[in-house]
């Protein structure tokens, strides 16, 4: 992502309509809306390049090949964004949902081939019934999807509302096993194979540090928002990696008149009566200021509320998506608990069964997921211990997308693959980062290799110093690589997308909040918005929050 640092070409102006804090993929989004609507904007990311957790990097020393390092698959991204900003972003549909190892077959779901999809669950499972519940679950949520997916880009509905969509459309039974009722129950009650229901429950799990079974539904949350993405649940691969992703809303808000500035980190935000004041330096440690009619917090909710106390506002004076600080971070941090690995193969390795690897790598392939696995798996990691049999899913960018590969591997064998381990809590690697992270890896690894016929070591490629083509990101890792609290992916866990009552959100979605509040980005202090992950219907790379944030602003103020 190239760097821009322009703030010596260009003397910055001492006010801004609007600065935005970080710029990640959303605050570009917030920035390209809101400079759109002509108002003048200022992003300052702390970073020398921007992006946040949706870039592209070239992780393996001398050896071309551009990685999405942290995030890699598009499903949340509202094709409205796209269209809107004229983004020139393309997708890859992937033919093969997900290949799930089990002994020496595996479960192998065929978007485009049910009749091979059933075959494959009859194989598994004995019989046909796993299949027909499995088409009959999927129908259920792509239903909720369509009708959900176009609320994500208006101001939010109550919880009524949306109850009402879900039921009148769908039925009651839809609304209470995703809104209601523990994700844990749901797939006992659906699936009778243990694998089938764990290959379900990862989209509840990824991400979000949860036990099945939690009455807080913090996973039901998390598996809502991986089946209704554009109104499909479809996960796509974006092509030229996810930095192409966020270079496109880069060029966009660039376009449009937005001033970005990287290597600047903002120090505090003091949210004034006729304008906020924002400290932050530059990339040579200097201590500068701008005030800004508006501060859009691109960052999480708890760099904000650091940033609000920094200023002597202090953290609890506002609540917004159940939390207490202006940011909404109440209670213990967040806490992210994935274990990220990127490799590069001189091949793919082989299988102990007989699937066709192409199939079985290019869609989301579940490592000792079944749903005991990841529940073993949940329940040593809160107990304080690196999982035995670490749970994890792969995949392979360059089955689908062979352009993040420089011409010296264009012709070879050569694959990506970007490796989500589940249950891995940061409380694990606070007192030993180095040491727990060497061990999370052997275990992972050790975990993948119960699935492979060879060791995945023998199949990694070298980079230019003999070092195997392999990078590894733990949370703590992240926190301070991408500014993660707690290495959190979506900055917290995640939030209905619906108004509730007690929230912040105004008046629980009626008309009468402010434009802040119907849309879900209000915080204590009506100068600063939430843009970020952290605002409500954020998280994953969608852009949602940050156009929500531009929409208030453009709601609130004239030029
Ligand atoms: C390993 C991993 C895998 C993931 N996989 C997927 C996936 O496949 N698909 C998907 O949809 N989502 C995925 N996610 C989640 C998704 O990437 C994030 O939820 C999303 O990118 C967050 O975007 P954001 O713009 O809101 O925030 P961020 O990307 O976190 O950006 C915030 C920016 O603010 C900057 N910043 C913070 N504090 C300051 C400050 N004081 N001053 C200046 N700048 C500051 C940061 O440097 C950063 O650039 C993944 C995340 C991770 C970490």
């Amino acid at each position: 992502m190239a760097c821009m640092s322009d703030s010596l070409l260009d003397p910055l102006r001492a006010r801004y309509d609007v600065v935005v804090v970080g710029a990640g993929h959303n605050g570009l989004t917030a920035a390209a809306y809101a400079a759109r609507g002509g108002r003048s904007v200022l992003v300052l990311e702390r970073a020398d390049h921007v992006g946040g957790a949706a870039v592209s990097a070239r992780p393996f020393a001398g050896v071309d090949a551009r990685l999405s390092r942290y995030s890699y698959l598009v499903s949340l991204l509202p094709r409205r964004v796209v269209d809107e900003l004229g983004l020139p972003v393309r997708l890859v549909r992937r033919r093969w949902s997900s290949y799930t190892p089990v002994a020496d077959g595996g479960l192998l779901v065929d978007t485009q081939d049910d009749a091979a999809t059933r075959a494959s669950f009859r194989r598994l499972t004995g019989s046909d019934a796993d299949f027909e519940a499995w088409g009959r679950f999927y129908a259920m949520t792509a239903e909720v999807a369509r009708r959900l997916a176009p609320t994500l880009t208006e101001p939010l509905l109550p919880r009524a509302a949306v109850r009402d969509l879900v039921t009148d459309g769908v039925g009651e039974e839809a609304w209470r096993a995703l809104f209601e009722e523990p994700l844990g129950e749901v797939l006992r009650r659906t699936f009778a194979d243990d694998v089938v229901r764990g290959v379900a429950a990862t989209d509840g799990l990824i991400g979000t540090f949860a036990d099945v079974d939690e009455p807080s539904l913090r996973q039901n949350r998390c598996f809502l928002y991986h089946v209704i993405g554009n109104g499909t649940g479809d996960w796509d691969v974006p092509v030229g990696g996810m930095g192409a992703v966020s270079g496109a809303l880069r060029d966009a808000a660039v376009a449009a008149g937005a001033t970005i500035v990287t290597s600047a980190t903002v120090t505090a935000v003091d949210p004034g009566a006729v304008g906020a004041e924002v400290a932050w330096t530059d990339d040579g440690g200097r201590t500068r200021g701008v005030t800004a009619g508006h501060v859009l917090a691109g960052c999480a909710p708890a760099e904000l509320d650091r940033l609000l106390t920094g200023a002597g506002r202090g953290a609890a004076s506002g609540a917004v998506a159940g939390g207490s600080g202006p940011g909404g971070v109440a209670g213990p941090g967040p806490e992210g608990a994935q274990l990220k690995v990127n490799m590069l193969l001189t091949r793919l390795p082989r299988l102990r069964d007989d699937v066709d690897p192409v199939a079985a790598f290019s869609g989301t392939l579940h490592v000792n997921e079944s749903l005991t696995q990841l529940q073993d798996a949940y329940a040593q990691a809160a107990a304080g211990r690196i999982p035995d049999l670490p749970p994890s899913e792969i995949y392979c960018h360059t089955l689908s997308d062979r352009t993040i590969l420089g011409p010296s591997l264009a012709g070879t064998e050569a694959q990506t693959i970007t490796l989500f381990g589940l249950h891995m809590p940061a409380r694990l690697f606070r007192a030993n980062p180095d040491g727990a992270r060497d061990r999370a890896l052997a275990a992972t690894l050790a975990s993948l290799n119960t699935v492979l016929a060879e060791p995945i070591e023998d199949v990694l490629a070298v980079d230019a110093d003999g070092a195997p083509c392999l990078e590894v990101r733990t949370p703590v890792d992240l926190e301070g690589d991408v500014g993660l609290p707690g290495g959190h992916i979506f900055h917290r866990d995640l939030s209905w997308p619906f108004a509730e009552a007690g929230s912040g959100d105004g008046d629980a979605g009626g008309a009468a909040g402010s434009p802040a509040e119907r849309w879900g980005v209000a915080t204590a202090h009506p100068r600063v918005l939430l843009a970020g992950a952290g605002a409500r219907r954020g998280g994953g790379v969608s852009g949602i929050p940050g156009r929500a944030a531009a929409m208030a602003i453009l709601e609130t103020s004239a030029p």
